[in-house]
C-alpha cells in the first residue's frame, strides 16, 4: 500500500476542517494519455477549493462534499457525470452515493438524466425514505429540483475512442477514474460523496462499489467517512469502506493500521488494486492506493495547507 498523505488526529478537542478528495486510482499511463497531468491538477483543485470554500463558509461537511464532487463530475477528464466511462454498448450508466456521520445515506445507480448524480444521490438521502435507487427517472430528478439532461450529455468523443480501443483490444479496459470526497467541518461532522461512470465496457445494468453504501463509500461518527475507487467488484466482496471502518472502531488501531490491514485482506488476496481516502471525526486522515497512481488532493484546516497529486 502507497501512502500520498498522513494526517495525525487535530490536538486533543480541537476541530480544525478537512478536506481530502480523490479523481480515480488506476494505471497512470491510461488516463494520461487522455490529457496532461496538469489539466487533472487544475481539475482537483478547482474541486477541492469548491468544497473548501463550503467549509470556511460555515457549511456541512455533507454540503462540501458534494460541492467538491459537483466539480469533479461536471468536469470531462474525470469518470463521473460528463465524460464518464461507457458501458459496452456506449452508453453513461451513473453511480453516485453520499453519507453523513449521523448514518444517513442517499445513492443512485444507473442515473441517467440527472446532471450531477451526487446531487441525486444527495436528494435520495433528503427527500426520500430510502436509500439506494436505481435509473431514476428525469420526471423523479426534475421533482428533486436538480438540473436534468439527455443522456447523450455525458458522453464524450474521448471516453468514445476510449471504448472503442477497449474493444478492440488495443487497451486494456481502464479500471480508474471515479471521484470522492470527504470532510470534518467546523463542528466536527463527517460526511463523504463517491460519484463514477463506472468501468470502461463495462456491461449495461452493472453496478460498483461506488452506490453500495459500506462498499465504496461510508460514514459514521463512531469511525470513519470513507470514499474508494478502484475495481469495484472486489470492493464490494470485501466491503472495504466498512471493513476499514470496522477496524477503527472495533479493533482500535489506527487509521493507517486499518487501512492497511483492509488492503492486505480484502484487495491483495483478490488481486485488486485501488485507492481510498479517509478521514477520522478527529482530524486523523488518509490518502492511500496500492494501484500505480492515484489522483487526489487535500486541503487542512491547520495552517491553511493544501496540496494535490496527479
Ligand atoms: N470503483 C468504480 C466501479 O467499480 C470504478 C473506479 O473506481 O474507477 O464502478
Amino acid at each position: 500500500m502507497n501512502i500520498l498523505y498522513s494526517r495525525q488526529p487535530s490536538a486533543r478537542g480541537e476541530i480544525r476542517p478537512v478536506l481530502l478528495i480523490h479523481g480515480g486510482a488506476g494505471p497512470r499511463t491510461t488516463e494520461l494519455a487522455l490529457q496532461a497531468a496538469q489539466d487533472y491538477r487544475r481539475g482537483l483543485q478547482d474541486a477541492l477549493d469548491s468544497g473548501r470554500s463550503a467549509l470556511v463558509a460555515g457549511q456541512s461537511a455533507l454540503d462540501a462534499v458534494c460541492a467538491a464532487v459537483m466539480v469533479l463530475e461536471d468536469n470531462p477528464l474525470f469518470n463521473a457525470g460528463r465524460g464518464a466511462s461507457l458501458t459496452r454498448e456506449g452508453t453513461a450508466e451513473l453511480d453516485a452515493a453520499v453519507m453523513d456521520g449521523d448514518g444517513r445515506a442517499g445513492a443512485v445507480a444507473v442515473s441517467r438524466y440527472a446532471r450531477n448524480p451526487v446531487l441525486a444521490a444527495r436528494a435520495v438521502l433528503e427527500r426520500t425514505d430510502h436509500v439506494l435507487l436505481v435509473s431514476p427517472t428525469a420526471e423523479l430528478a426534475a421533482g428533486w429540483y436538480l438540473a436534468t439532461v439527455e443522456p447523450d450529455y455525458f458522453v464524450t468523443a474521448h471516453r468514445q475512442k476510449q471504448l472503442d480501443e477497449v474493444l478492440q483490444r488495443e487497451i486494456a479496459p481502464s479500471k480508474s477514474g471515479t471521484v470522492g470526497a470527504v470532510a470534518i467541518d467546523a463542528s466536527g461532522g463527517v460526511a463523504c460523496a463517491t460519484s463514477t461512470g463506472g468501468m470502461v465496457a463495462q456491461a449495461v445494468g452493472r453496478v460498483g462499489d461506488t452506490a453500495l453504501i459500506g462498499a465504496g463509500s461510508f460514514a459514521s461518527s463512531k469511525s470513519i467517512a470513507v470514499s474508494c475507487t478502484g475495481e469495484g467488484e472486489a470492493f464490494i466482496q470485501g466491503v472495504v469502506g466498512h471493513d476499514i471502518a470496522a477496524r477503527v472502531r472495533y479493533g482500535g488501531a489506527t487509521l493507517e493500521g486499518s487501512t492497511r490491514a483492509t488492503y492486505d485482506e480484502e484487495l491483495a488476496g483478490r488481486g485488486a488494486t485501488g485507492g481510498t481516502i479517509a478521514l477520522t471525526p478527529q482530524g486523523e486522515a488518509l490518502i492511500a492506493h496500492n494501484s500505480n497512481a492515484m489522483f487526489a488532493g487535500h486541503w487542512d484546516g491547520d495552517g491553511d495547507h493544501s496540496a494535490v497529486y496527479a
